[in-house]
C-alpha cells in the first residue's frame, strides 16, 4: 500500500530539519517523476476537460426547477436496480480477490508541491476522496470502483467497527477485534491515511488533512489532497449537552478505547471493594453502576451488564453481591421510544427482574467525581457512569454547515449541526460533495441516524459515482445527476432496460444528457434491543406490516441478525467463538 503523500516538508515547519528517511522518501518520490509527470499532467488536463464539458452542458445553465424529480419508480424496478447492483458487487469483488495487491502503487502517484511547502496528492484518474471509516465509509469503500477512481480515504480509526455489538465487549461477551475490519483489508485497492480532515476548501476542492500520529520529535505531518468528488461521511461525536462533568469523570460507549477503559473500570471497582477493611458506604458506591441515557445503547449497555454481574462476577464475588446496584437514568418519559408500547413495557418488566432500576423523567445536570447530581437536587453516590445520552456534530461538520450559506435555513435553530442533502445525498449548495450517515440531514424525509441508513446511503452513492454521473451542484430544485448519452456504457443500458434509472432532459438545450433518474430511498428492516438475560426485542419490517418478538425468540432473532450482519466471514466466526466461550468458559475477568 503506498505510504501517505503530499505531507507537508519538515524544512518548512519551524525550520527542522529534513530527516534522513524522509528526505530519501521524498527524493525516491520525485526522481524520475518528470516522464509521469508529463504524462499525468496530460491525462488529468484530458479527464478534467472532459469532466467540464459532461458537467458543463447541464449545469451551466441557470438552475431550473426540477420539480417532480426524480421521477416515481415502481417497486418492481427499485428490486430490479438492486439485484443489478448486487450482481455489479458480487463481479468487483470477485475481480479484486484474483488481482494483486498494489504494492508499488506509489510510483503511480505524483507530489506536487502546493502553497507553502505542503505537498498534495495527484493523480492520472479522478479522485474520490472518503471521509470516514464508519458505516457508510466502510459500504462504499467495499464496492467503489478503484479502477476508474483513486479513491483515498482519510480517517483518524483505521478501521470499522460493528458498533451495535460494542456494548458486548465493555464486559467480556464479545472480544473487542471481533467487530473490526481495517480498511486495508476491507479494500486493499483504496488509499488510506491515518488521518483526521481539518479544514475543506470548497472552492478550491481540496481537503486539508493532519496525521493522526506524530514522530518523537513532535512533528505531525500535514497534507493535502485536491478532489473531484468528496464524501462526508464523518459521524458524529457524544453529545454532553454541556452538562458538568460528563466529559471529565463519564465513560462513552462510541469507540472500542471507550469500552476497553469501561471493562477496567468496573473490573478495578469489584477489586476496590474486595479490600480488606473496606466501608459499607464505599463499597456501596464503588459499586453502584449508573447508565445514562434510555435509548438502544443505554439500554443493551444495562442489560449486558446485568448479564456479566449476574453470570461471572457473583460466582467470583459473591460476599458483594449485596453492594451491588445498576440504574439507568433517562431524561425523557419512556425508554426505547423506538419501539411500540407493549415492547417498552416488556422491557422494563424485564428490568424489574433483573433489578435495573430505570427511572425516567430523571435528568442528570452535573457529575463530579463521586456524585451525580439529578434535576430534583437528589444526589447519587457512583462508581462507574456511562454516558449514552445522544450524539452532537463533529466540528468538521459545523464549520463546514455554517461556510455555506444554502445550508442556513435546514439548520435546526439557526445552529449548525448536519449536512442538509437534496435526494441523491449531494451537499446542498456546494458542488461535487456527498454527505452521509450521522453527519448528514436527508431532506426529503426524516430518517433515523442509524447503521442502516449510514449503510443504504454508502451502497447507494457508490453506485452512483461507479456509473460515472456527474454530481453537479446540490440542490432540491438543481439538475439531477447527469451524464451524457455517448457515454453511457452496457451496464447503464441493462439498469435502463429494467429498472428505469434514467430519463432524458425535457428542455431543448440539453439534448445528449441523460439524468439519474433515482433518488435515495431508505428501506427500514426494523429495530433490536437486547435487554440482558437472553432476552431482546425485535421488530421487524415487512411491507405493509411488521413482526414483533420479545423474550427468548426476540433473543434468537437478534443474534442470527447480527450475526448475518457482520461484514466479513472472519468476524462471523470469531463472535460465534467468543460467544460460546463465554457460555463454557464464563468472561474474562482479569485487568491489564
Ligand atoms: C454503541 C452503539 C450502538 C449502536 N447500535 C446501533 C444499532 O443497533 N443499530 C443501528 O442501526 N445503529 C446503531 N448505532 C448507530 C450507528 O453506529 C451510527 O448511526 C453509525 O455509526 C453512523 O455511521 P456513520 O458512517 O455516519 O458514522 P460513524 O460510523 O460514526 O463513522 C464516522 C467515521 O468518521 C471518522 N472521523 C471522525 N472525524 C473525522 C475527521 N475529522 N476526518 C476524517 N474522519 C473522521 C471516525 O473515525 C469514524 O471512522 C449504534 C451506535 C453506537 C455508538
Amino acid at each position: 500500500m503506498a505510504q501517505p503523500v503530499g505531507l507537508r516538508q519538515r524544512s518548512s515547519i519551524a525550520g527542522a530539519p529534513l530527516p534522513a528517511r524522509a528526505a530519501r522518501q521524498q527524493h525516491l518520490r520525485c526522481a524520475g517523476s518528470v516522464r509521469l509527470a508529463v504524462r499525468a499532467e496530460a491525462v488529468k488536463e484530458k479527464a478534467k476537460e472532459q469532466s467540464q464539458e459532461q458537467k458543463g452542458a447541464p449545469h451551466a445553465q441557470p438552475p431550473r426547477k426540477f420539480e417532480g424529480w426524480p421521477r416515481k419508480r415502481t417497486w418492481q424496478q427499485e428490486t430490479w436496480d438492486r439485484v443489478l447492483e448486487s450482481c455489479e458487487d458480487v463481479a468487483s469483488h470477485l475481480q479484486r480477490g484474483i488481482r494483486e495487491l498494489p504494492s508499488t502503487k506509489a510510483l503511480d502517484r505524483l507530489l506536487v508541491e502546493g502553497k507553502g511547502g505542503t505537498l498534495r496528492v495527484q493523480s492520472d484518474k479522478p479522485v474520490v476522496v472518503i471521509l470516514g471509516s464508519g458505516w457508510a465509509a466502510h459500504s462504499i469503500m467495499k464496492v467503489i470502483d478503484t479502477d476508474s477512481f483513486e479513491v483515498c480515504v482519510v480517517s483518524p480509526r483505521n478501521h470499522f467497527l460493528f458498533t451495535p455489538m460494542l456494548p458486548s465487549t465493555a464486559v467480556g461477551t464479545i472480544e473487542f477485534r471481533s467487530l473490526l475490519e481495517p480498511v486495508r483489508v476491507a479494500n486493499p485497492f483504496v488509499d488510506y491515511f491515518e488521518a483526521s480532515c481539518d479544514k475543506i476548501d470548497l472552492e478550491g476542492k481540496v481537503v486539508y488533512c493532519t496525521s493522526k500520529n506524530c514522530y518523537e520529535d513532535g512533528f505531525r505531518p500535514e497534507f493535502q489532497i485536491p478532489y473531484d468528488i468528496l464524501v462526508v461521511a464523518v459521524g458524529e461525536q457524544p453529545a454532553t449537552f454541556g452538562i458538568p462533568g460528563v466529559e471529565e469523570h463519564c465513560y462513552f460507549m462510541k469507540e472500542i478505547p471507550d469500552s476497553v477503559g469501561l471493562r477496567q473500570r468496573i473490573q478495578q471497582q469489584f477489586e476496590l471493594a474486595a479490600l480488606p477493611g473496606t466501608k459499607e458506604t464505599d463499597m456501596r458506591r464503588a459499586l453502584h453502576f449508573v447508565v445514562v441515557g434510555g435509548g438502544p445503547t443505554g439500554v443493551e449497555f444495562a442489560g449486558t451488564l446485568s448479564d456479566f454481574l449476574r453470570e461471572d462476577l457473583k460466582k467470583k464475588y459473591p460476599e458483594l453481591m449485596p453492594y451491588v446496584r445498576v440504574s439507568l437514568l433517562n431524561a425523557t418519559p419512556s425508554i426505547l421510544v423506538q419501539f411500540d408500547e407493549k415492547m417498552r413495557q416488556h422491557a422494563l418488566d424485564n428490568f424489574k427482574r433483573l433489578d435495573v432500576d430505570v427511572r425516567n423523567d430523571t435528568p442528570v445536570v452535573e457529575v463530579t467525581k463521586d456524585i451525580i447530581r439529578l434535576g430534583s437536587g437528589e444526589e447519587l453516590p457512583y462508581g462507574v457512569c456511562v454516558w449514552s445520552a445522544g450524539n452532537a456534530p463533529r466540528p468538521l461538520v459545523k464549520q463546514l454547515a455554517a461556510q455555506i450559506p444554502e445550508q442556513a435555513q435546514y439548520q435546526p435553530g439557526g445552529r449548525p449541526s448536519k449536512l442538509a442533502v437534496d435526494s441523491y445525498l449531494r451537499v446542498i449548495g456546494v458542488d461535487d460533495v456527498v454527505a452521509l450517515g450521522d453527519a448528514s440531514l436527508y431532506v426529503p424525509e426524516r430518517l433515523p441516524a442509524t447503521a442502516q441508513v449510514a449503510g443504504q446511503q454508502g451502497a447507494y452513492v457508490a453506485h452512483l459515482i461507479n456509473r460515472g454521473f456527474s454530481l453537479g451542484a446540490g440542490g432540491m430544485e438543481q439538475p439531477p445527476p447527469s451524464k451524457r448519452v455517448k457515454d453511457l456504457t452496457l451496464t447503464d443500458r441493462m439498469h435502463e432496460m429494467l429498472a428505469a434509472t434514467m430519463a432524458p432532459a425535457d428542455d431543448a438545450t440539453a439534448k445528449d444528457i441523460v439524468y439519474y433518474n433515482r433518488a435515495f430511498e431508505f428501506f427500514n428492516y426494523g429495530v433490536l434491543a437486547y435487554l440482558g438475560d437472553d432476552k431482546a426485542l425485535t421488530q421487524i419490517e415487512l411491507p405493509g406490516t411488521s413482526i414483533r418478538l420479545t423474550g427468548a425468540l426476540g433473543n434468537l432473532i437478534y443474534k442470527s441478525v447480527y450475526i448475518t450482519k457482520q461484514v466479513s466471514f472472519r468476524n462471523r466466526v470469531l463472535i460465534l467463538f467468543d460467544w460460546l466461550k463465554a457460555q463454557v468458559f464464563g468472561r474474562d475477568l482479569s485487568n491489564y
